[in-house]
C-alpha cells in the first residue's frame, strides 16, 4: 500500500488530468488536493493494517473467550463521478488494510483514473485478483455486484435514490452488509458576529467548490437577520467575480458540469425557483463559453423557503438557497428541516452557540468556522436519507471487519 501511494505520488500530473477530462474538475485542484491527498488515505490506512486486533473477554468462570476480527471477503465498492480519485481511495484504502479482495465500479462518466490505479496497484505488487476494476453502466455492472451471491459487502456512495436500489438488491440475494453515503442539502448557518468577509468566503465556497458537485455543498445559508444585508452583498460580489471556464487553465476557478444530463437538471432546477418566487440575486444562466462545455453560472437565490425544491432536492450545481433567520432556534429547526443529514456548517465567535447549533443538528459532520475540513482520521457519512455507515476514520476500516468470538473452556472441559 505504502508502495501504492508512492506511484500515484510519481503519477500526479497524468491522474490530475485524467479527471479533468472525465469530468470537468479543476486540474490545479487534482494536482494539489485529490490525488496527493488520494496517496496519504493509502498510508493512513497501511499503517493501520498491523493494528488490527481483538479482544480478550471474561467470559465466565469455566470459560475465556477473545474475539478476532477477520476480513469481511469480497467487497463491492461503487462510486460516483464527482471525485473519482477521492472516492476510488476512501472505499478501496481501508478495504485493502482489512485484508479484503474487492470489486471497484467506477461510475460510467469516470472510468479513466480508476483503470490507471488498477495498473499502478499491480506495479505496486497488490496481487492478481485483490483489487478489480470493473468499468460499466450502474443497472447493469452495479446491479451485477449488488445482487451477486458471492460478494459479502458493498459500499456505495451515490444518490438516495440509487442507494435505496442498492440495498434492495442486497436484501433480495444474500443479505450482503451494505453501507450507503447518500446526498444531501447541508446547511450553512451565519450568525450576527461573525466576520462578514470570512462567512461571505465560507459561504462562496462552500457551493461552488467542485461547481457544486459534491455531496456537502453547503447548499442552503440561513443568515441572522443583523448581518443579512451586509452578507449577502459580499456574497454576491464574490459570486459575480467567481472564474468560470477551462478546467486547465489555472486561473479558472469553476470548470464544466460533468455533463449534458447534469447540466440540464441544473438548469430545470434554476427554472423551478424562478417560478416558486425565489429572488435571484445572481446567476441563473448557462455560460456559452465559445459555445463549447456545460458551464452554469454562480447562483445565488434569496428568500427561499423550505417547501420550495431548490430548498429540499439536491441540486449538484452552482446554486445557493439563502434565507434569512431571527433566533437560534428557527436556525435549528429550518436546518434540520430536511430529510438529508450529511453534513453542516456554523459560523460565529460564540462558543456556547457553536455548542449548541453543532449538537442539536442531525448531521455527520459539523464544520464550526470552517468548511470542507476533511481528515483521514475523520469519519465521514450520513444520518436519516443521507445514508449509514462510515467513509474514513479507524470507523471505515470496521466496516471491512467481521467479528468472530472464539471460546475455549478455562480448565476441565464441562462435557
Ligand atoms: P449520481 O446521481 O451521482 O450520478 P448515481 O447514484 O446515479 O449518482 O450513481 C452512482 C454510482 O451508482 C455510479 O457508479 C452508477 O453507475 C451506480 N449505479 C447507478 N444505478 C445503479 C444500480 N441500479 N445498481 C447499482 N449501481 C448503480
Amino acid at each position: 500500500m505504502m508502495k501504492f501511494a508512492d506511484l500515484i505520488d510519481q503519477n500526479v500530473e497524468e491522474l490530475a488530468a485524467l479527471d479533468t477530462l472525465d469530468a470537468g474538475k479543476l486540474f490545479s485542484m487534482g494536482k494539489a488536493v485529490d490525488i496527493p491527498s488520494s496517496a496519504d488515505t493509502l498510508r493512513y490506512y497501511a499503517g493501520a493494517a498491523d493494528k488490527i486486533h481483538g479482544d480478550v473477554l471474561k467470559m465466565s468462570r469455566e470459560f475465556h473467550a477473545y474475539t478476532l476480527h477477520e476480513p469481511i471477503g469480497v467487497v463491492g465498492h461503487i462510486i460516483p463521478w464527482n471525485f473519482p480519485t477521492t472516492m476510488f481511495f476512501l472505499k478501496v484504502s481501508p478495504a485493502l488494510a482489512a485484508g479484503c479482495t474487492m470489486i471497484v465500479k467506477p461510475a460510467e462518466q469516470t472510468p479513466l483514473s480508476a483503470l490507471y490505479y488498477a495498473h499502478l496497484a499491480k506495479l505496486a505488487g497488490i496481487p492478481d485478483g485483490v483489487l478489480n476494476v470493473v468499468t460499466g453502466f450502474g443497472p447493469t455492472a452495479g446491479a451485477a455486484i449488488c445482487s451477486h451471491m458471492d460478494i459479502d459487502a458493498v459500499s456505495f456512495t451515490g444518490s438516495t435514490e440509487v442507494g435505496r436500489i442498492v440495498m434492495k438488491a442486497a436484501a433480495e440475494s444474500n443479505l450482503k452488509v451494505v453501507s450507503l453515503e447518500l446526498g444531501g442539502k447541508s446547511p450553512l448557518i451565519i450568525f450576527d458576529d461573525a466576520d462578514v468577509d470570512m462567512a461571505a468566503q465560507l459561504a462562496l465556497i462552500g457551493i461552488l467548490y467542485n461547481k457544486g458537485e459534491i455531496c456537502v455543498a453547503s447548499s442552503r445559508v440561513y443568515v441572522q437577520e443583523g448581518i443579512y444585508d451586509k452578507l449577502v452583498k459580499k456574497l454576491v460580489e464574490k459570486a459575480k467575480a467567481w472564474v468560470v471556464g477551462d478546467p486547465f487553465d489555472p486561473k479558472v476557478q469553476q470548470g464544466p458540469q460533468v455533463d449534458k444530463e447534469q447540466f440540464e437538471k441544473i438548469l430545470t432546477y434554476i427554472e423551478h425557483g424562478k417560478r416558486e418566487g425565489a429572488t435571484l440575486l445572481t446567476g441563473g444562466k448557462p455560460l456559452a463559453l465559445g459555445g463549447k462545455g456545460y458551464y452554469v453560472e454562480p447562483t445565488i437565490f434569496a428568500e427561499v423557503k423550505e417547501d420550495m425544491l431548490i430548498a429540499k432536492d439536491e441540486i449538484f450545481g452552482p446554486v445557493l438557497a439563502l434565507a434569512k433567520f431571527k433566533t437560534i432556534d428557527e436556525a435549528i429547526k429550518r436546518a434540520n428541516s430536511t430529510r438529508y443529514g450529511l453534513a453542516a456548517g456554523i459560523v460565529t465567535k460564540d462558543l456556547n452557540v457553536a455548542n449548541t447549533v453543532s449538537r442539536s443538528l442531525r448531521a455527520g459532520t459539523i464544520w464550526i468556522n470552517c468548511y470542507f475540513a476533511f481528515g483521514n482520521d475523520c469519519p465521514f457519512g450520513g444520518y436519516k436519507m443521507s445514508g449509514f455507515g462510515r467513509d474514513s476514520g479507524l470507523e471505515a476500516l470496521h466496516k471491512y471487519l467481521q467479528v468472530k468470538s472464539v471460546v475455549t473452556p478455562l480448565y476441565n472441559s464441562p462435557w
